[in-house]
């Protein structure tokens, strides 16, 4: 068994790196090979009997093309460990000071592109090569003379060699896979891919257009030249004017050393060329070498690797989810994965149209990040790696609850569930009567509805407010007691006195959202007058269009709605506008606002909040149709987008004059 997974393991590694390395066309993340790795070396450490000879844990890189001349380098080019948390970066420090007890470490960007050796004699260039497998990499001296930072001749006549890294600026990345959809070639995945195929090229032409830069971190010899610490020879290779990083700091200690790691893992975004990590390596050259080596890495220096913004994982089922408003969403299960700090075991699908767009289908491996940092989403199906196993996706004609056939909206990608019985439907409209934004009833989770509603407890929102009357048995329920059914009581009785907006919002009327339910209870104040309310005098508020005042109009005309809201009435909510009223003010009146960046006096909701109760709203996206653009710290792109359409720009202390009036 193990040693079956050993082998496949080596097998997948090795030719994961022969793609990555020798074609510069890989075919599964970084993670997932990182994942593969680990998962190899700790097999090894633990059963040093089954080690193989071809095990990847030995070599460093990939193969050398036979295209390129083999060149030998003088002193093995070496991979680096890498390490993924606080908690190794720790282990690596207090591995370090078993040997050296007061280490300084150097803190340097790890630049996402290939490492690459130059060598001078008598103050020339004489040769630039790749690293290869570590021992043996490939001559590409004619590419690495297009590069404009690396220097052709230097003031120094002894033999020299330095290394760093070749990269491409993302600017330059973005440029020429523009240029390649263009004319209908293959894009490349990221600017280390663009990076190593430019350079592998026979022909220098291409290297030559391609805007490739370097960063120089490594003097092989340092002795050679009487330096004895690491910083030293940075200092070194500067002054012979190769271009070594700006950002790298000499750190006293580990918690330097994290700090930096915090700082750089905010601002990496920031730089021009793409970092996947941080490296740390050990400043005193003596110290490094009595650390010394492994087979593939020095054990003075680690790589601290970012978390994956993208992640592979296997789509294993598609499941549809039926929402109050009858609405189907399909849902794959995946293998779970861990994504930018959470583990993800699902992802929604949306609808028929986005799956067919993204051709997936069930046994898929698919590529996921998280949108906006907080939501799983497909980013795309690896098409590679079918294998034959894979199912097509089908639509289900029938709800998968309830089994009443569903229909499709002429004007909507979804299909639904029409059956207003259907149980999934009248459990999520419970779980949305209760939530955040609605009545906030706290305590009520969703298992707690769901077990409630099938033990007959709760079959509508009058239920909520008739459950004390079964007090008594509620609290004999296996995982209930006396405190836990009085919270949920005294949840539903507060709530009687929520706002109107929260009992609009509360109600799943289709299409009032949170904003709307405030627009119609600032303009109605009661329910009674909403109810009366006419389908023209709905249509000609402004925000609300033709699609929420037809369903608003129709869900008042309901007998079943108009029944339910009486038998509400008897039990005390409230169903009057408690907030501020609209007091136009002319700054704001009818005025449209787009906010950016951090206010510090005011939340988002507050900000919105005090614009809308003057006659304003708030929208998400600088167009021309905006009026005003607010802008707190650190702005994004919508304070660009404003300057250039020459839109009015409040800053916080405008703003805050403009609300009182002055
Ligand atoms: P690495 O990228 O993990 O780190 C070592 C490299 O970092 C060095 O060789 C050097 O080129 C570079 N580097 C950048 N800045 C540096 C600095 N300031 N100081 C020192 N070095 C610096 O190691 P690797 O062996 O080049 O690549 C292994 C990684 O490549 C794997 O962890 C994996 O993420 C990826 N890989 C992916 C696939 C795939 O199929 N997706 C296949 C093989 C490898």
């Amino acid at each position: 068994m193990i040693e079956k997974r050993i082998n496949e393991l080596i097998e997948l590694i090795n030719r994961a790196s022969y793609e990555y390395y020798t074609l510069d066309m890989p075919t599964i993340t970084d993670q997932e090979y990182d994942d593969y790795y680990h998962e190899l070396e700790k097999l090894e450490a633990k059963y040093p009997e089954l080690v193989k000879e071809n095990s990847p844990t030995k070599r460093v890189g990939g193969k050398v093309i036979d295209s390129f001349k083999k060149i030998t380098h003088k002193v093995p080019m070496m991979s680096l460990g890498d390490i993924f948390s606080e908690y190794e970066i720790r282990e690596f420090d207090a591995r370090i000071k078993k040997v050296i007890p007061n280490p300084h470490y150097v803190c340097e960007l790890k630049i996402d592109g290939l490492s690459v050796s130059l060598v001078y004699e008598n103050g020339k260039l004489v040769r630039g090569a790749t690293r290869g497998d570590g021992v043996t990499g490939e001559d590409i001296t004619h590419n690495v003379e297009t590069i404009k930072s690396v220097p052709l001749t230097i003031d120094f006549n002894e033999y020299l060699e330095v290394r760093g890294e070749i990269y491409m600026p993302k600017k330059s990345f973005e440029k020429l896979n523009e240029e390649r959809k263009k004319n209908g070639e293959s894009l490349f995945a990221n600017p280390r891919n663009a990076a190593a195929g430019s350079i592998r090229q026979l022909d220098s032409t291409i290297a030559a257009k391609r805007n490739l830069s370097t960063f120089i971190y490594h003097l092989p010899e340092p002795d050679k030249y009487n330096l004895s610490t690491h910083s030293s020879t940075l200092e070194f290779m500067k002054n012979l004017n190769f271009v070594v990083n700006p950002n790298i700091v000499v750190a006293n200690n580990i918690e330097e050393v994290i700090t930096y790691i915090n700082e750089w893992t905010k601002k990496r975004d920031e730089l021009p060329y793409e970092i996947d990590g941080i490296v740390i390596k050990v400043d005193d050259i003596a110290d490094q070498k009595k650390l010394g080596y492994t087979s593939r890495t020095p054990k003075w220096s680690i790589a601290y690797k970012f978390p994956a913004a993208q992640v592979l994982t296997k789509l294993t089922n598609i499941e549809f989810c039926v929402g109050r408003t009858g609405k189907i969403t399909p849902r794959a299960d995946l293998n779970p994965v861990h994504l930018a700090g959470s583990v993800i075991s699902s992802v929604t699908l949306h609808n028929e149209d986005y799956i067919k767009e993204k051709d997936i289908m069930i046994n898929d491996i698919i590529a996921i990040h998280k949108a906006g940092d907080v939501i799983p989403e497909v980013v795309r199906v690896i098409k590679e790696r079918r294998d034959g196993t894979q199912l097509p996706f089908k639509m289900p004609d029938i709800c998968p609850i309830c089994g009443s056939k569903l229909v499709k909206k002429e004007t909507e990608a979804a299909y639904y569930c029409e059956n207003n019985f259907c149980d999934a439907r009248s459990i999520e409209g419970l779980i949305h009567f209760v939530s955040r934004d609605a009545m906030y009833i706290d305590g009520f989770g969703e298992r707690i509805i769901e077990d409630f509603y099938n033990m007959g407890y709760l079959k509508t929102i009058v239920d909520f407010y008739e459950l004390k009357k079964y007090k008594q048995e509620l609290m004999e329920l296996e995982g209930f007691g006396e405190k836990s059914i009085q919270n949920l009581l005294d949840g539903i009785e507060d709530s009687k006195k929520n706002s109107l907006e929260r009992f609009l919002f509360a109600l799943g009327i289709r299409h009032v959202g949170k904003k709307t339910a405030k627009i119609l209870a600032q303009k109605y104040e009661t329910i009674d007058n909403l109810i009366r309310a006419t389908y023209e005098e709905l249509v000609s508020i402004n925000d609300i269009g033709e699609i929420i005042a037809k369903s608003v109009f129709e869900w008042c005309r309901e007998d079943k709605n108009i029944k339910m809201i009486e038998e509400l009435k008897a039990h005390n909510l409230n169903m009057k506008y408690l907030g501020p009223k609209v007091v136009t003010q002319e700054n704001f009146q009818d005025k449209t606002f787009v906010l950016t960046g951090t206010l510090t006096k005011y939340s988002r909701d507050e900000a919105g909040e005090l614009i809308s109760n003057r006659g304003g709203k708030v929208t998400g996206s600088v167009t021309k149709k905006t009026d005003v653009v607010i802008v707190g710290e650190n702005p994004g792109s919508k304070f660009n987008k404003a300057q250039e359409l020459g839109i009015i720009i409040w800053t916080e202390e405008e703003f805050k004059n403009k609300l009182e009036g002055i």
